[in-house]
C-alpha cells in the first residue's frame, strides 16, 4: 500500500501531435511546485503519479498541486495491488477514515481501465458495496447525495480515493511564450499576470516607481504581489524602474489634462523595450474599460499607440467586483488592498481628458525630448528573479 498523488489533466487532450510538448511542461510545473517535498513524478496513460511525499506532508503537496496550471483536479489516493482483498481493505481504510465512527451514507465510484481486470465496473461496484456495507454496521448506501465517495479505479494498479480537488485549469506554464506584466500595487494588475499565466504564458514584470513621492514600502509590496502570482506562474523576472525624472517632466512640462495617458504611454515604452530584452512577445495591463479616465476606448487607443508590441488586457470587460473576488481567490487582495500611495495616483491631474486624440497626445510627448530620460531609466532598472514557490 503507498499513499500517492493523482493528477489529472484536461486541456491538453485536444493538442494533438503538440501534446508530448505540453505534457512535459506540466511535469516541470508539477516538479517545481513540489521542490522540496521528495516527490517522485511520473506520468501514464494520460495521468500523473506523484509518489514519495510523506504521508504528514500530502495536504500541503496537494494544496501546491492547486496552484499549477495545466492541472484539472488532484486525488489524495492509496494504492495498492490489483488484488480483491487489497481493495477492500484499502476502501474499508479510507472509509473508517472518512466516517469516523458515525452514521454515514456512501456510494462506491468504480472504472475499470484495465479490462483484463476480471470484474467490470458494475460489479467492482456492487461487490465492495457489500463488502463495506458488511464491515460496518452503521454505513447506508445512498446512491444520488452519498456523503462519502469511494472511488476506486483500475489501471496499472488499483487506486482508491474519497476527495477529487479541483486545480487551477489552464494550460502548462511555458507552453505560450513569454510577456511582460505591468504591475502595480493595486489590485487588477496581479489579477491580469495570474489570467495570462493561467493560458501559459511565462512572466516578466515591470514596475515604475517615483521616490520620493513613492516609498520604499509601496515597493516591497510589488514585490510582495510579485510572489504571490509566481506561486502559480512560475519564477517571475521582476523590474523596477525609477520613473521620478520622467514623471516631473510631464507634470512641468505637459498640458496637466494630459499627464495621465502622457505617463501611461512612456511606461508602455519602457515596458516594451524591457519586454524585448527579456524575450517577452506581448504587453499585460490590469486595465477594464472605462473604469478610469486613463481606460476609456480612446484613452487605450493612445496608450497602444506608444509602442508596437500587442497588449493584453484581460480584465477589460471585467466589473471591478469580478477582479476582486479573483483576487481574493488568488491570495492577493489583501496585499493590494494595504495602504500605499502609487507613481500613478500621486500625480494624478484634477481633470484629466476622457478622450484623448493619438495626434494631439503625439503633439504633447514631443514638446519634450525624453529619449535620454528613457534611456537613464532603462539603465537604472534593477532585476530581481521572484520566486513564490
Ligand atoms: P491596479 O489596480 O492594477 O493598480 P488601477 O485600477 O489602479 O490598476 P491604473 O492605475 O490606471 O489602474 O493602472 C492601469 C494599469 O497600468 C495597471 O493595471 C497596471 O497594469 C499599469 N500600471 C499602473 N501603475 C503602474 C506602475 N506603477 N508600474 C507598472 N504598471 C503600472
Ligand atoms: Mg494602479
Amino acid at each position: 500500500m503507498e499513499q500517492i498523488l493523482l493528477v489529472r489533466y484536461g486541456e491538453i487532450h485536444l493538442k494533438g501531435l503538440n501534446r508530448p510538448f505540453f505534457e512535459r511542461k506540466l511535469i516541470e510545473g508539477i516538479n517545481n511546485a513540489l521542490r522540496g517535498f521528495g516527490a517522485t513524478v511520473r506520468r501514464e496513460q494520460g495521468r500523473i503519479y506523484v509518489h514519495g511525499v510523506s504521508e504528514d506532508r500530502i495536504e500541503d503537496a496537494c494544496d501546491a498541486l492547486t496552484r499549477v496550471f495545466g492541472v484539472h483536479s488532484i486525488s489524495p489516493a492509496v494504492a495498492v495491488e490489483k488484488d480483491w482483498d487489497a481493495i477492500v481493505d484499502a476502501a474499508a481504510r479510507l472509509t473508517e477514515q472518512a466516517a469516523g465512527g458515525q452514521a454515514k451514507t456512501f456510494k462506491v465510484y468504480a472504472r475499470r481501465s484495465d479490462k483484463r481486470f476480471p470484474m467490470n465496473s458494475e460489479a467492482i461496484s456492487r461487490e465492495l458495496g457489500h463488502a463495506l456495507l458488511q464491515r460496518f454496521a452503521n454505513l447506508k448506501v445512498d446512491v444520488h447525495a452519498p456523503e462519502i465517495k469511494v472511488c476506486v479505479e483500475i489501471r496499472e494498479q488499483a487506486f482508491i480515493y474519497a476527495d477529487e480537488i479541483m486545480g487551477a485549469g489552464g494550460m502548462p506554464t511555458g507552453t505560450a511564450g513569454r510577456a511582460a506584466l505591468l504591475i502595480s500595487g493595486g489590485i487588477d494588475s496581479p489579477v491580469a499576470g495570474y489570467l495570462m499565466a493561467k493560458r501559459g504564458l511565462v512572466l516578466s514584470a515591470v514596475h515604475f516607481y517615483s521616490y520620493p513621492y513613492t516609498s520604499a514600502r509601496a515597493r516591497d509590496k510589488v514585490v510582495t504581489l510579485t510572489r504571490l502570482v509566481s506561486r502559480y506562474a512560475g519564477p517571475i523576472r521582476l523590474h523596477l524602474v525609477p520613473f521620478t525624472e520622467i514623471q516631473l517632466a510631464i507634470y512641468e512640462k505637459c498640458p496637466p489634462k494630459e499627464t495621465t495617458v502622457l505617463m501611461r504611454r512612456l511606461m508602455m515604452r519602457i515596458a516594451e523595450q524591457i519586454a524585448q530584452k527579456d524575450g517577452a512577445l506581448a504587453l499585460i495591463t490590469g486595465e477594464a474599460l472605462g473604469q478610469v479616465a486613463s481606460q476609456t476606448l480612446e484613452s487605450l487607443c493612445v496608450t497602444d499607440d506608444a509602442v508596437n508590441m500587442p497588449v493584453f488586457r484581460p480584465l477589460i470587460g471585467f466589473d471591478k467586483e469580478e477582479i476582486v473576488s479573483i483576487a481574493k481567490r488568488i491570495g492577493t487582495f489583501e496585499t493590494s488592498i494595504l495602504p500605499y500611495e502609487d507613481c500613478c495616483t500621486v500625480f494624478v491631474p484634477q481633470h484629466p481628458v476622457t478622450k484623448p486624440e493619438v495626434e494631439k497626445l503625439r503633439e504633447s510627448e514631443a514638446m519634450v525630448d525624453f529619449t535620454p530620460m528613457v534611456e537613464a531609466a532603462l539603465v537604472r532598472t534593477e532585476l530581481l528573479l521572484v520566486d513564490g514557490v
